[in-house]
């Protein structure tokens, strides 16, 4: 296959760059991830690079593999030695390598949000502050803008001095740290912020990768942080045939699609990138090949709104298109419930699969109600973030006997598990061995193998021991010849009673546990099958798992219709998709509408002009009058978001069509989508949504509502944010 085949001139251009600095910043759709992919093929046939010698950068786990498809059709099976890969897991290679170095040994655990909540309410605790009035969160959130911007425990400190609460961040970031390296664990942030400490401390480290990497290419370069543009600068320079130093380094971002502010993404590292690289070329693309020209329209007409951009305008030689179909409420019931019933005529009149729809919103919370509306139409679905399977209280469980046995530093796990199924060891016992291990400097485990000599343990000594060496029957059979991962989480099963104990219980609950913890059994023969060359291992699985970021559990093959925040959307395309929840309030979210910060105010406008330009055929905005926050019923008026498109690019669905029309030819045509939703009176009264004929026998407003605000006061509805988003 020829590599140029189908590029525009511009893309060519990027594609046969060779060395040194190249940044390609562009607009949405206009085939950066393209030209990335294109480019490694280019690099490897026509300049006979070695395909180990190149290192491409994304952020999720769905785009790298993606992005390893796209190549090994260009490249069939040269593409093998390629790394592409996230930031975290090229880390984690990194670190299980040479971690040495800093003092860990190799088998680190990796903590997640879960984990590291745990150790900061202990934290607290141990620090004597009343877990009332200061919440674990805040102390996370402030110690990862801290690792964010390679802040140590000690600069923190300094920083902090004088400043009440911060000083109380800085113990608590100290203490953190402390007991991170004595579990020998390392949080996400770790993962990219050791690499760098890692490089710095050791330049024969460093220089090892500087010229495994001779090539290095990174996707959506606008949403990379302090640390990893750290990472990425130390690891690009590598020397030339005569000696000189070289930065082949190939950055490919859009400055609107910037998102991550919050998680600490520094977009002046896109900015700033030529003054970085003075000799970088710059390539702009502006031709979009994905979207129909009123979609690219009505995204161009948003994102012109925001101040501090650098110009640009998508075009198309597409067609102009449908228009972007706009409904408004009455409750978010039924918002879902049309959209649902939208999803299931369409689809049944052939037009289009279910994988072609995605319904995108702006807060995890929002998918619930899509949920039960897409199951009573039967239509199958996913949501991407919320239900991450691997947060599931028996998943977690499962996850903590085997990292006990894995690395028995991991106090957290260990904790997790010593009275799960219970085994009546009590608070008092627990605590007691934690005093001793924090004596004796040795982990939690430690202290449960020498329990014989702790004061005040007597009476559960038996019941401790036999807890450690079911533990240490386990580590002895994984060292046995034929005995598998596999043998390993049945042998859990079966000898501590997890499951029987659920089979006990009888409930619809515990059958969805136990189905659970057999999908966990699943999951561990694919991975076996996953190992070609590898031999599996324990830790082996553990990290893959602590690497799957939510977008991975979606599985391309399955005609599913997806469900995800539009974080969790960036990089994807699809043909049909809905933004819901167009109100002020819910997008642009509470604190940009009350807050008076322009900039967070942007932000939430390029999440917007993301999640419009997803769409490659149809898009449909959609917004409530009502919806229930809190437990309270609320009121919203439309997003000023939809304010921002201009009318003609709008089609109003439902029955008050007719009345639209008249209206809008008594006015001249210079008001706004917005202004129209308002504009239609009858509307206050009734549904504006003319329903499929398909669903229309189902389909009872009136009896819904009953049901609808038992549901919502029972779901009490916690604002959880995309887990892939770490603060929020
Ligand atoms: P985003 O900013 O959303 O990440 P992007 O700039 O990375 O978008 P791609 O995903 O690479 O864009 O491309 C968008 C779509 O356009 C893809 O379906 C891609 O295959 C297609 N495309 C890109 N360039 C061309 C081209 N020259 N000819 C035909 N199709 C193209
Ligand atoms: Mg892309």
């Amino acid at each position: 296959m020829n590599i140029l085949e189908g590029l525009n001139p511009e893309q060519e251009k990027a594609v046969k760059h060779f060395q040194g600095p190249l940044l390609i910043l562009a607009g949405a759709g206009s085939g950066k991830t393209r030209v990335l992919t294109h480019r490694i093929a280019f690099l490897i046939n026509e300049y006979r690079v070695k395909p180990w010698n190149i290192l491409a950068l994304t952020f999720t786990n769905k785009a790298a593999g993606e992005m390893r498809e796209r190549v090994q059709s260009l490249l069939a099976e040269q593409a093998d030695d390629i790394w592409v890969s996230t930031f975290h897991s090229t880390c984690v290679r990194i670190l299980r390598r040479n971690i040495e170095a800093l003092g860990y040994s190799r088998s680190f655990t990796i903590y997640d949000g879960d984990d590291q909540k745990t150790l900061m309410r202990e934290i607290i605790k141990f620090l004597n502050l009343d877990p009332k009035k200061y919440k674990e969160r805040t102390f996370m959130n402030a110690i990862s803008s801290a690792k964010d911007e390679l802040v140590s425990p000690e600069e923190y400190e300094k920083m902090a001095m004088g400043d009440h609460q911060k000083e109380l961040y800085a113990r608590a970031y100290r203490e953190y740290e402390r007991r991170l390296h004595d579990a020998n664990a390392l949080d996400f942030d770790d993962l990219i912020c050791k690499t760098v400490q890692l490089f710095k401390e050791n330049p024969d480290i460093l220089e090892y990768y500087q010229n495994r990497f001779k090539y290095i290419m990174v996707d959506e370069y606008q949403d990379t942080n302090t640390a990893q543009f750290r990472l990425i600068h130390l690891l690009a320079s590598t020397k030339g045939d005569n000696g000189e130093t070289l930065h082949n380094l190939c950055v490919v971002g859009d400055d609107d699609q910037s998102i991550y502010k919050f998680r600490g993404a520094n977009i002046k590292n896109i900015l700033n990138f030529e003054n970085s690289y003075p000799e970088t070329e710059v390539i702009k693309l502006e031709e979009n090949y994905r979207s129909t020209q009123n979609i690219l329209d009505a995204a161009n007409a948003v994102i012109k709104n925001n101040q501090v951009r650098k110009d640009k305008a998508l075009w198309t030689q597409h067609e102009k298109g449908d228009l972007i179909y706009l409904s408004q409420f009455d409750s978010d019931y039924d918002e879902a419930s049309s959209i649902a019933a939208a999803i299931a005529a369409v689809t049944r009149s052939g037009q289009a699969d279910y994988k072609d729809f995605a319904i995108l919103y702006r807060t995890n919370a929002q998918s619930r109600i899509f949920e039960e509306k897409l199951v009573t139409n039967n239509i199958p679905y996913r949501i991407v973030g919320a239900v991450n399977f691997y947060q599931r209280k028996e998943i977690k469980d499962m996850l903590a006997y085997l990292r006990t046995i894995e690395n028995g530093l991991d106090d957290i796990s260990v904790k997790r598990i010593i009275n799960v199924p219970k085994r009546g060891i009590g608070l008092t016992t627990i605590d007691r061995i934690t005093s001793y291990a924090i004596e004796h400097e040795t982990s939690f485990y430690g202290a449960l193998q020498n329990c014989d000599y702790i004061d005040g343990v007597k009476r559960s000594t038996g019941k401790i021991n036999s807890f450690v060496n079911l533990i240490e029957s386990f580590k002895r059979h994984l060292e046995m010849d034929g005995y598998g991962l596999d043998d390993l989480i049945k042998e859990i099963i079966d000898e501590t009673g997890y499951v029987k104990l659920l089979e006990e219980e009888d409930t619809e609950e515990a059958k969805g546990r136990i189905e659970n913890i057999e999908e966990l059994v699943n999951k561990i023969a694919s991975y076996i099958e996953s190992c070609d060359d590898e031999e599996p291992s324990l830790s082996g699985f553990l990290e893959e798992i602590a690497l799957v970021a939510d977008i991975d559990n979606v599985d391309e093959s399955n005609d599913l219709v997806l469900l995800m925040t539009l974080h969790s959307a960036k990089g994807l395309e699809f043909p049909y998709v809905y933004l819901v929840g167009m109100e002020d309030g819910i997008f642009p979210g509470y604190m940009a509408v009350t807050g008076d910060d322009p900039e967070e105010m942007e932000e939430e406008r390029r999440l917007c002009y993301v999640g419009i330009t997803r769409a490659k055929k149809k898009l449909s905005l959609s917004c409530a009058k009502a919806r229930f926050r809190n437990g309270e019923m609320q009121f919203y008026r439309p997003s000023r978001f939809i304010d921002e498109i201009p009318r003609y690019l709008i089609k109003q669905t439902g029955p008050a069509k007719q009345q639209t029309t008249q209206s809008a030819k008594k006015t001249s045509g210079s008001y706004s989508a917005a202004d129209f939703l308002k504009m239609q009176p009858k509307m206050q009264q009734t549904p504006i949504y003319k329903k499929p004929d398909a669903a229309a026998t189902t389909w009872n407003p009136l009896a819904e509502k009953k049901v609808k605000q038992k549901q919502h006061q029972a779901s009490g509805i916690g604002l959880l944010d995309n887990p892939l988003i770490k603060k929020g």
